[in-house]
């Protein structure tokens, strides 16, 4: 159940809405936006929806909403004008701001990190990413530096100023990689890792999650649910590409599910169309569907040499052209609305 707020509530009428929620044994989370505050509660005892309903007449209360999904925190249902803008590393995604997070798929060394790094910085993204742990189908294939590849995100970090975004895969690295990620990211294969959704829940840091192979748009909703359950409501959602009977991409991009995600929740929705695609040719294309049908940025892959890059080289795009493809991408953002938004003074 949501309990929204009016515009003019006063802070002693949201406060005496908590406490009726709590006093019900409901969980409370408070969401007070620039506009008014949401009061959510959760695990509500049947017995006191009712007595909960009734805060709908109290001073200060606009409106008390049901709701139906078996996601709640995530979900949109208290309002169509309910649209999350996140302010991450004083970037903003959601709300109308489009965000693009670029680099390569993994750190490979200082020099290919920060070459690339500051190609994206002229090029006007809002964050890098880059996998230090990568979650590879054979255990043969390179996994990636682990710390030492933290350490040279750090450096890149303090030297362009650009926020991280990067993979987490194993609960005992939550610290270290929180350390360095301004957002910890959560690939495909580990969407429906419970335990690892929680802790990064409780860390607190920006989590972006990506939808799992064969997962539906529900669970990956559900997925979020149990970030955001635990309080920390950064949670950016990625399409990246589900498996179907067609061969001729690498997965196959549902782009559908961008207008069908901004319906369901008031989270961001970015699209990765590198691993979507798997070809360089189609990264352009499936960018620019992407921004046109609403979403909120896209989480692209670039090399300064992708011929010589030691994963995912045929679907990274060149660095050196990136800019003019991403004018061409933020020209189809602009045509659903969206755009970027300038950098704010970190909080
Ligand atoms: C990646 O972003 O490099 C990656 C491995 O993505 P996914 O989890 O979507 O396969
Ligand atoms: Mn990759």
């Amino acid at each position: 159940m949501m309990i929204v707020m009016k515009a003019d509530a006063t802070q002693e009428e949201i406060d005496t809405a908590v406490s009726r929620v709590q006093d019900g044994g409901a969980r409370v989370h408070v969401s007070a936006g620039a506009e008014r505050t949401v009061i959510g509660a959760v695990g509500i005892d049947p017995q006191q929806r009712e007595r909960l309903a009734a805060l709908a007449t109290e001073p200060g209360v606009d409106r008390v909403v049901p709701i139906s999904k078996p996601y709640k925190l995530a979900s949109r249902e208290f309002g169509p004008d309910a649209e999350s803008a996140l302010e991450i590393a004083g970037r903003t995604i959601g709300g109308g701001a489009f965000a693009t997070i670029a680099g390569p798929c993994t750190v490979e060394s200082y020099e290919q990190t920060m070459s690339t790094a500051r190609t994206m910085l002229e090029a006007g993204v809002q964050f890098f990413r880059a996998g230090a742990y990568k979650p590879r189908s054979s255990p043969y294939s390179f996994q990636g530096l682990g710390r030492e590849g933290l350490d040279i995100l750090r450096a890149v970090k303090e030297e362009t100023g650009l926020p991280i975004v990067t993979e987490l895969m194993d609960v005992r690295d939550v610290e270290a990689v929180c350390e360095v990620a301004d957002v910890i990211q959560v690939g495909a294969r580990n969407m429906q890792n419970y335990p690892l959704l929680t802790e990064i829940g409780r860390s607190g840091t920006a989590t972006l999650i990506k939808r799992g192979l064969a997962a539906t748009i529900e669970e990956l909703l559900m997925a979020s649910e149990y970030v955001l359950k635990e309080g920390n409501p950064h949670v950016i959602l990625c399409e990246r590409g589900i498996r179907t009977f067609e061969t001729s991409t690498r997965f196959t991009l549902d782009i559908a599910a961008v207008p069908v995600l901004k319906e369901l929740t008031h989270l961001p929705v970015v699209v990765d169309p590198s691993h979507a695609a798997g070809r360089r040719d189609l990264v352009l294309p499936l960018s620019m569907a992407a921004a046109a049908a609403g979403a909120d940025g896209i989480i692209v892959e670039t090399h300064p040499e992708p011929e010589n890059a030691v994963c995912d080289g045929p679907q990274q795009l060149r660095a050196d052209g990136f800019a003019t493809y991403l004018r061409q991408v933020e020209a189809a953002a602009a045509l659903a609305g969206r755009a970027p938004a300038p950098v704010t003074v970190p909080a």
